[in-house]
């Protein structure tokens, strides 16, 4: 694994006969390799670290993670996924249409004018307030059926679920006739943080409201309140019958802080992202480079100019700071990342062409660049640099 703090030049080596690129170019400016057997034998490593016992209900919310919901999620059900989760209905409808059979939790919706249609494409709404499960409860009865759904316990994150004591949240359940409860759920806030002991309140406060209803003869067949990281560590307690794993299904688990059981789930990324050179061109000693004039070359240089930037989701952060991997040797990005350029020094690799691929996240040999690497350069969360790839980004399934 190569250090992206350290971005000193690679010593060019003397008198190097010019190599071809080591990567496949492909007539786009941009575009993601998603692997289907990395997705599958990454679902595979969580199906087996919590057992036969412990349904897994892979997230492919946000476009899954810009990986692609609908072949991400055609290959978890080939391999027997059979519940995913997406935040929103639009995103279930996507999944319904491209022919998934599977249950779909729609986590983070029930908004007034989605509900029609989320019964209407057999998705399955998590209830976040009592209000909301009279609601479903009228929309039940006006049908004529039972309608199913999860409801949401707000344990402490103070972010959606319902906040009330046991008995009145049974009361509205037992109210609502029409309506079979069959999950209970949380989330946590802290799930990385082993040095607070807010996970353990919160599953505690959850225990509180599940015993509460078991006593008055309410029993969610699916109790569920760990995403990957409680997954991944071994937080046994907090997996229950069900569990949601979204970032780890594309091959990241988060590191931990604090004292956490060693990680029982070892998964790899399944994205690697390139672009095409656009140019390439020689500068002399002194010249600046892109928007402010943020680099000045110290000599004469080399320069390739990449046909993506911040519009297809390189971070602007990574302006004079980031590195993209040609033909197996890391490059500097020089300057400022523009909107849909971005320039690196190609000093170093004077083989490189007009119309040959580089790598923005992946691995070229033994040198790589991943999600996590490139968060920690731009001051953000992998997450937010993988759900940053635009759609404009061609997705290839390899
Ligand atoms: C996104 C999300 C998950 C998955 O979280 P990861 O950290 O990506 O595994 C699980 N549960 C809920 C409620 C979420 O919003």
């Amino acid at each position: 694994m190569n250090d992206l703090s350290v971005l000193a030049p690679v010593p060019a080596a003397v008198d190097s006969p010019a190599e071809p690129s080591r990567v496949k170019a492909l007539p786009y400016r941009s575009w993601v390799e998603v692997s289907r057997a990395q997705i599958a034998a990454n679902f595979l490593a969580f199906r087996s670290a919590v057992g036969r016992g412990v349904e897994l209900m892979p997230v492919v919310k946000a476009d899954a993670y810009r990986h692609g919901a609908v072949e991400v999620s055609r290959t978890l059900e080939e391999n027997g996924a059979s519940w995913l989760a997406v935040s929103n209905t639009d995103e279930g409808i996507a999944l319904r249409d491209a022919g998934i059979q599977a249950r779909i939790l729609v986590m983070a919706d029930f908004l007034p004018f989605t509900r029609e249609a989320m019964l209407a494409y057999q998705l399955t709404p998590v209830i976040h307030s009592l209000e909301d499960l009279a609601e479903l409860n009228r929309l039940a009865s006006a049908r004529e059926e039972k309608l199913r759904c999860h409801l949401k316990i707000d344990t402490g994150m103070s972010r959606l679920g319902v906040r009330a004591d046991a008995g009145s949240i049974s009361q509205a359940i037992l109210a609502a006739a029409n309506v079979e409860v069959e999950g209970l759920m949380t989330h946590f806030a802290s799930a990385a943080n082993y040095q607070t002991a807010q996970t353990d309140d919160q599953i505690a406060a959850f225990d509180c409201v599940a015993l509460g209803l078991h006593a008055t003869g309410i029993r969610p067949a699916l109790l569920h309140l760990s995403s990957t990281i409680p997954i991944a560590y071994a937080r046994r307690n907090a997996w229950r019958s069900l569990v949601r794993p979204g970032n780890g299904i594309y091959g990241y688990v988060s590191p931990v802080r604090g004292h956490a059981l060693a990680r029982i789930v070892k998964v790899k990324p399944a994205l690697t992202w390139r672009a095409s050179v656009l140019s390439v061109k020689d500068v002399p000693a002194g010249a600046l480079i892109g928007y402010g004039g943020m680099f000045r070359a110290p000599q004469p240089m080399r320069i390739a100019v990449l046909a993506a930037g911040y519009a297809d989701g390189i971070p602007h952060k990574l302006s004079n700071r980031g590195s993209v991997i040609v033909n197996g040797k890391l490059a500097p990005i020089l300057g400022a990342v523009s909107m849909d350029l971005t320039t690196i020094d190609a000093t170093h690799t004077p083989e490189l062409r007009v119309g040959d691929a580089v790598t923005l996240l992946g691995s070229e040999g033994n040198v790589s660049i991943d999600a996590q690497q490139i968060a920690k350069l731009a001051g953000t969360i992998s997450y937010s640099v993988l759900c940053g790839i635009h759609a404009r980004v061609k997705r290839i399934y390899v």
